[in-house]
């Protein structure tokens, strides 16, 4: 009902997938499928010719682009480098936990640092461990600014970019792609302009999230559980952080079909913290299980979408968003992110989490 969108391309789905799989079965000789040997290989009888030429004129009624098969495509993009914020398990097994995941899956992540996390050592040294890696290393401010806030400007917002720069270029794998704290891209047309004619004019991409997500707030909760429980089950809060992601991608995605006709090259948003150094195998897996084919994020960032500017206000959060925001027809029924967090603290809680 929230998304009609996601419940009309879920039903498109069944009945491809039902299809496909009526198809299999009538092309499996019997010996195969329960061990008896066929005498009608190659044959249908006048029912299941009339189910399968029923089932291609329903399937011939399906849009193209959902019609066929070709995969989703995602990246990961993570969030801010904080590792100082270690609890449950250590920096230094978290770093390895989440690059040795990224390796299992054969796949280049990016990792959009916030300066001020390397003025340690330790800070240094872990990223390092990305740098040898060969993921993509971004720039995500030196000191997370947010720029709608009343009192910061073009300059100083464009200044803690190239602070961040500073510390980042001894990193081989840095390249000039930039995301925005909070992903807010200016409350008015002169800063959202200004800082995009900076970033253009200092040869920078905009490392666009495509699927907006809160695992910001289900690891604080998690965070809060484990600090008071350390005991404490946690596979319901990798169930939920899963269920959210999907919900998430598919409405993304789903809103990305309507906007632009066609599904883009994903790139998901997570943050650099203890739900992703426990779970991102999972999470990565699921999206494998659903048929969702895994991409290095600077493939993702090759899709034109990356390029696109569009002008709203206030600007920001997901492209996808930013594009349906700027389309009259579309717009009247986008429902706002859950920026805050609060309709995802209310699940929680009403599960006990
Ligand atoms: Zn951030």
């Amino acid at each position: 009902m929230r998304r009609p969108a996601v419940a009309l391309l879920q039903g498109y789905v069944q009945i491809t997938q039902t299809f496909t799989k009526f198809v299999t079965e009538i092309q499996t000789p019997l010996s195969q499928s329960d061990g008896r040997p066929s005498h009608s290989k190659g044959h249908m009888n006048r029912r299941t010719f009339s189910k399968l030429a029923a089932m291609s004129l329903l399937a011939s009624r399906i849009p193209k682009a959902t019609a066929r098969t070709k995969a989703r495509e995602i990246a990961i993009t993570m969030d801010d480098f904080n590792w100082q914020n270690a609890v449950y398990q250590s920096a230094s097994d978290r770093n390895k936990s989440i690059l040795k995941t990224l390796d299992s899956h054969s796949i280049k992540a990016a990792l959009f640092v916030v300066g001020r996390n390397l003025e340690r050592v330790e800070g240094k040294q872990l990223l390092t461990e990305w740098d040898k890696s060969g993921h993509l290393i971004g720039n995500h401010t030196y000191s997370h600014q947010n720029l709608h806030s009343p009192t910061m400007t073009v300059e100083e917002y464009t200044n803690d970019i190239l602070r961040a720069e500073r510390v980042l270029s001894e990193f081989k794998q840095f390249k000039k792609y930039f995301r925005f704290p909070a992903l807010r891209e200016g409350d008015t047309a002169a800063k959202r302009d200004g800082v995009r004619d900076f970033l253009a004019k200092a040869k920078y991409r905009i490392g666009h999230v495509t699927i907006d997500t809160d695992d910001w707030v289900i690891t604080s909760r998690l965070t809060e559980r484990v600090k008071s429980e350390p005991a404490a089950n946690l596979k319901p809060y990798r169930d939920f952080y899963l269920d959210h992601m999907w919900d998430r991608a598919q409405y993304y995605d789903s809103l990305s079909n309507q906007v632009l006709g066609r599904s883009v090259k994903h790139t998901i948003l997570v943050h650099y913290n203890l739900l992703n150094g426990l779970f991102l195998d999972d999470l990565i897996s699921m999206f494998k299980a659903k048929g969702w084919q895994l991409i290095d994020a600077e493939e993702a960032f090759s899709d034109p979408v990356f390029s696109e500017k569009p002008k709203v206000l206030p600007a920001g959060q997901s492209i996808i968003w930013g594009l349906a925001k700027a389309n009259p027809t579309i717009s009247r029924t986008l429902k706002y992110p859950a920026e805050t967090g609060d309709e995802v603290v209310e699940q929680m809680k009403k599960l006990g989490l």
